[in-house]
C-alpha cells in the first residue's frame, strides 16, 4: 500500500511510505531546501543579541563595504 503526494517543493510525485525518509518531500533535497528556507527566514529575525559589544551604529548603514 502506497500514498502518493505531490512534494510540496518540487510538485513531483513522492511517497508517503516509511520507506520514504525525506516524506512528503520526493527527496532529501527537496527536504533540506523546504527546511533551509524557513530556517533562514527565522535567522533573519533576532540580528542584535548583545548590543553592548556592537556600539558602531554607522556601520549598520555600511551594507556595500563587504
Ligand atoms: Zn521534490
Amino acid at each position: 500500500m502506497t500514498t502518493k503526494v505531490l512534494c510540496p517543493r518540487c510538485q513531483k510525485s513522492s511517497s508517503l511510505a516509511v520507506s520514504n525518509p525525506y516524506r512528503p518531500f520526493c527527496s532529501e533535497r527537496c527536504k533540506l531546501i523546504d527546511l533551509g528556507s524557513w530556517a533562514s527566514e527565522e535567522y533573519k529575525i533576532p540580528a542584535e543579541d548583545s548590543p553592548s559589544l556592537d556600539q558602531d551604529e554607522s556601520s549598520a548603514n555600511n551594507d556595500n563595504e563587504h
